[in-house]
């Protein structure tokens, strides 16, 4: 007889973006005159630029002639040119990377849920709260006991970045530019958990998924720009946010073969990430990864950071909007995420019903990304210009407080 897996009973009830939804259409069968704007989203709303668009079409083309027809790549680990690509950014940033620490993927998501497989089942995992909670999740999935999870909080006190964990961890979450604060870590916070990680052979996981909406020339795109992080931290990324590659899908990990952990020869965990790839996973789209090419080609960079310009032009609206009504704000100035503190001390969960019924606006309760988010709100600069001006509008005249 079959039975399932009983670690997926443990997991919290996926509970955020249905709840959303359930509320959301209940309104509008309520209200059916009144239009709702979607302030919430996470998901990028704009075309992909022409030298992008190319690059995926040339991939298209490829497929089409017996001469350039390519099936499964040698490894999964991506084609070289994409991998080249990949490795003259980091170079560009001051970044010497080997080829073979750079795995390219189907995206961060998958990435950021796999990576956990390689370590040790008995790991103490530390995360911040609140974050993106594919962490979590991909953890109780795996079967580790959530009674050992260490919850970092992050807070207004401490400007949305943790203090280094009270007690020993094995592993760290780290996600900067932060999806929900829209926090974006120094390199001074940064080297602390770097220097803990190598002095207490822990390794970081980096989720660096909005990089590129970093414009403060100071604060680190990559976390080996901080020194010592090649030999304690595996950096994931993205062209979700970067390219909207959100339903194009294509991302890379970064596992230097310098990462030195408890046990296991230097280039270990390097192997057990190829070896793990290669048996489930089968390399991103070749179609993809020609578009993928493009968008690090000078001109589609050029392209994208003018899509990033226009979604951090609707960042500065909103914050601006918000702070306009008294509210307080944090991020939106390096991250596409306005983390809002609800006004009066209401409930995540309160202001969403306050902020749909009175504004005819949706946005997204903190307390659903951790404990820590309660009290707060997260507001998305993804949606369509028109749409966030008429959203603020609304909030401006509608929204009570
Ligand atoms: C959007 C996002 C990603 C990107 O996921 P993809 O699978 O590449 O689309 C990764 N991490 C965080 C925190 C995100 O918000």
């Amino acid at each position: 007889m079959a039975r399932t897996n009983p670690t997926y009973d443990r997991l919290a009830q996926g509970y955020l973006f249905p709840e959303i939804g359930k509320r959301t259409r209940a309104f509008i069968a309520a209200n059916p005159s009144s239009k709702v704007m979607r302030l919430g989203i996470g998901d990028t709303t704009q075309p992909l630029p022409p030298t992008v668009i190319s690059g995926l079409a040339s991939g298209v083309q490829k497929l089409a002639k017996i001469e350039t027809y390519t099936g499964y790549q040698d490894d999964s680990s991506g084609m070289p040119a994409m991998k080249t690509a990949l490795l003259e950014r980091y170079k560009a940033m001051g970044i010497t990377l080997d080829l073979s620490d750079i795995f390219v993927s189907d995206g961060a998501k998958s990435d950021s849920a796999n990576i956990q497989s390689i370590f040790d089942i008995d790991s103490v995992i530390a995360f911040q709260d609140p974050a993106y909670p594919v962490y979590v999740d991909s953890n109780i999935m795996a079967g580790r006991n959530k009674e050992k999870f260490v919850y970092m909080p992050c807070t207004e006190a401490n400007g949305f970045f943790p203090s280094l964990p009270k007690s020993k961890v094995d592993v760290i979450y780290l996600c900067s530019p932060n999806n929900p604060t829209g926090a974006v870590a120094t390199k001074k916070q940064l080297k602390e958990f770097v220097d803990y990680a190598n002095a207490n052979k822990a390794i970081i996981i980096f989720d660096a998924a909005y990089s590129a909406y970093i414009s403060s020339p100071e604060l680190p795109r990559s976390i080996y720009e901080v020194e010592g992080a090649k030999s304690c931290a595996i950096e994931i990324n993205s062209f979700s946010k970067e390219a909207g590659f959100t339903g194009v899908r294509l991302g890379w990990s970064i596992v230097p073969k310098e990462i030195v952990c408890e046990d296991g020869e230097i280039g270990k965990l390097n192997r057990l990430w190829a070896r793990r790839q290669n048996t489930m996973f089968n390399g991103a789209s070749n179609i993809v990864q020609e578009g993928g090419v493009a968008v690090l080609s000078a001109k589609g960079q050029e392209e994208c950071y003018k899509v990033i310009d226009y979604y951090m032009g609707n960042a500065r609206l909103i914050k601006a909007g918000l702070e306009a009504k008294g509210i307080t704000v944090f991020g939106g100035v390096n991250a596409p995420y306005i983390w809002m503190k609800t006004p009066n001390g209401m409930k995540s969960w309160e202001f969403f019903d306050k902020l749909l019924n009175e504004a005819h606006v949706v946005g997204t309760p903190g307390s659903g990304f951790g404990a820590s988010g309660e009290g707060y709100f997260r507001l998305s600069a993804f949606g369509i210009r028109e749409n966030v001006i008429a959203a603020l509008d609304s909030i401006q005249k509608n929204l009570k407080i």
